[in-house]
């Protein structure tokens, strides 16, 4: 397997396309004989699609569509070794995803959502303004949606404020305290994009309140739909941030519970970038081939970590367009991307999605 500890050491945004290729080439051949010989409905799977797989040499994996993770419970670890079960419940779904994680891979996320984050919020941690009322992390039905973003990111801050009640109402006290505190300090600010609008940004307007920091980043992630059908855009989201929380940085990020750690930040140009353990393909469903740069189609994501679960490459649910590769403005390197929106369900059934 992969060496991680030479792995870590990578820089998140500075590794060129031709290095990538050969290092996902390679690790990702190896993820996919590991997880062929570890994980037996896996092999299944991958014996359907494409028999003899397993002795092609560097043959990019076989994604799985990420909803497999709803209907089977896919480990490449003995029961024993299981330290934690990750659940995330789809919106569309009243079925959970169940992705099985070792001691070894939960280090290991923890490990490079921190190199990646720091990248945005600087070493050192920061007093922390959560979006969500406190009891989102103890609410055992929410805890899978908001909960784990939550704590895994609170690592990175210290003096947490909740913003909202439990009955989503604003805790003005909570934040006027924070404000009167470090109103001059660098702030980091953290909330789910719809929570962050609907119950921040628009109560705060409604109230005629603002909370101008001098210098903050606020980061929030989760589906833009309900934004989309208010005609809410990424600019008018920053816009009106602004309006009530001063001229902080924000950066919407994308990721997913299948593939917890590898996160993808959003830059100053407004491109979500892949840092170097993932990466995404955009690909055609109709033949499952990979789309040019410039069109439309579904977000594969490819991901180094995925040692106790067959999730090194998914087929997500999620609509996207390929930017670029190693020539943003920014200045990172890798490919960058924008998402688009979620494609319906009935589109998801992808080849990996056969035995059901
Ligand atoms: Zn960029």
């Amino acid at each position: 397997m992969a060496n991680w500890t030479e792995l870590l050491e990578l820089p998140v945004y500075q590794l060129n396309k031709a290095d990538k290729k050969a290092l996902f080439s390679t690790e990702l051949f190896k993820l996919s004989q590991h997880h062929y010989q570890s994980c037996l409905a896996y092999r299944r799977i991958i014996d359907a699609v494409e028999p003899r797989f397993f002795f092609k040499e560097n043959q990019p994996p076989i994604a799985l569509a990420a909803n497999i993770f709803k209907h089977h419970f896919l480990s490449s670890v003995e029961q024993q070794n299981i330290a934690k079960i990750t659940t995330s419940s789809g919106t569309t779904s009243a079925q959970v995803s169940k992705i099985a994680l070792d001691k070894e891979n939960i280090a290991r996320q923890q490990r490079v959502l921190t190199k990646i984050i720091k990248q945005w919020l600087g070493k050192k941690r920061l007093p922390m303004l959560i979006i969500d009322h406190p009891n989102v992390i103890k609410d055992k039905r929410s805890y899978s949606a908001r909960g784990v973003g939550i704590q895994g990111l609170s690592l990175f801050g210290y003096h947490h404020t909740y913003a909202l009640n439990e009955d989503m109402s604003i805790n003005e006290d909570a934040i006027t305290e924070f404000f009167s505190r470090y109103q001059n300090e660098k702030v980091f600010i953290f909330g789910f994009t719809f929570m962050v609008w609907q119950y921040f940004v628009k109560a705060l307007q409604n109230l005629a309140r603002s909370y101008p920091f001098k210098q903050g980043i606020l980061l929030h992630s989760g589906g833009w739909k309900k934004l989309q059908q208010q005609a809410v855009s990424n600019d008018i989201f920053k816009q009106q941030t602004k309006q009530v929380l001063g001229n902080i940085h924000i950066h919407n990020f994308y990721g997913m519970v299948e593939q917890t750690g590898t996160v993808y930040v959003e830059c100053e140009q407004g491109h979500l970038h892949c840092p170097v353990w993932s990466d995404i393909q955009i690909i055609n469903v109709a033949n499952m081939q990979e789309l040019p740069k410039g069109e439309r189609g579904v977000i594969q994501v490819n991901s180094l970590l995925p040692t106790s679960y067959p999730g090194h490459a998914i087929i997500t649910e999620d609509i996207g367009i390929l930017l670029g590769e190693d020539d943003c403005q920014c200045g990172r390197k890798g490919k960058y991307f924008s998402v688009l929106g979620r494609i319906e369900q009935a589109q998801v059934r992808g080849c990996s999605d056969t035995q059901n």
